[in-house]
């Protein structure tokens, strides 16, 4: 007698985007669906930036993403369409407060002032702590660094997430300056690319992160949380340009997008 076909193992290095919408515009419209994505390495599962819209794509058909299962809530900054959910998932990774487990990591203002992170549901969580220049915190099997401070109008850090097989990098929202190129290492590397055309010196437009990846050079470049003007810009053509210009195979992430890393880094 057979039993019933074995489930399919989850890949353990995955990133899965809830949404790729940047920026105030994109993200008002919902012209991409907000919500950050979760990383997944060595089985440990963190959600970067859960923006407004991120519990209720977690629970998606498409997704089903169980916010139970994960290990830690990372805001890059405080700005909405970072942490508009940021309560609601603590209060869903905590089984509506009843577990005390998972961690929380954001910059200082996203705890003072004027918190995005309400103090009554900071209770619920094992921990919180602060992310800091050069700083890092061990979540399971992902050590997350927080190697340079990036120039943005809020408190902000990009992050290097090293896993036992390999590292993503992200650069969240940020001007460009050429540190960058030596602090965010990784195998894969995620860049927030608000603007098509150069607005501010305060996020990153393409040409940006094109000069980036070249720099850079990781195994994978994802281009995500896109502004109105890169939407309009079909950013998968946009991907496929830079991939060209660098020699660096570059993809636009979309909508509910999961990516075995494992096997996306060798097809490469
Ligand atoms: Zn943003
Ligand atoms: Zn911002």
């Amino acid at each position: 007698m057979t039993g019933p076909p074995a489930a399919t193992p989850e890949p353990p290095d995955q990133l899965i985007f809830l949404g790729t919408a940047g920026g105030r515009m994109s993200v008002a419209k919902q012209l991409r669906a907000s919500g950050g994505f979760w990383a997944v390495l060595g089985g440990t599962r963190i959600h970067v930036d859960p923006g407004p819209g991120a519990l209720v794509h977690c629970h998606s058909r498409g997704l089903r993403l169980d916010p139970v299962t994960l290990d830690a809530i990372v805001l890059t900054h405080r700005h909405l369409d970072h942490s508009g959910d940021v309560n609601a998932m603590i209060e869903a990774m905590t089984e509506g407060g009843k577990k005390r487990r998972g961690l929380v990591l954001a910059p200082e203002d996203a705890y003072e002032g004027d918190p995005v992170i309400l103090r009554y549901v900071r209770e619920y969580v094992a921990a919180t702590g602060l992310l800091t220049e050069g700083g890092a915190h061990q979540v399971g099997a992902i050590r997350i660094e927080t190697p340079l401070k990036l120039r943005h109008s809020a408190e902000t850090y990009g992050l290097r997430l090293v896993g036992p097989h390999l590292t993503v990098a992200m650069i969240a929202c940020t001007g460009y300056f050429p540190e960058l190129e030596t602090a965010y290492r990784g195998d894969v590397l995620v860049l927030n690319v608000v603007f098509y055309p150069r607005r501010t010196d305060t996020h990153l437009c393409l040409e940006d992160c094109e000069r980036l990846i070249a720099a850079i050079r990781p195994r994978l470049a994802i281009l995500t949380h896109f502004g109105l003007t890169m939407v309009r810009a079909k950013p998968w053509e946009l991907a496929d340009r830079v991939s060209q210009a660098t020699g660096i195979r570059t993809l636009a992430a979309r909508d509910h997008q999961r990516l075995d890393l494992t096997a996306a880094l060798s097809r490469g």
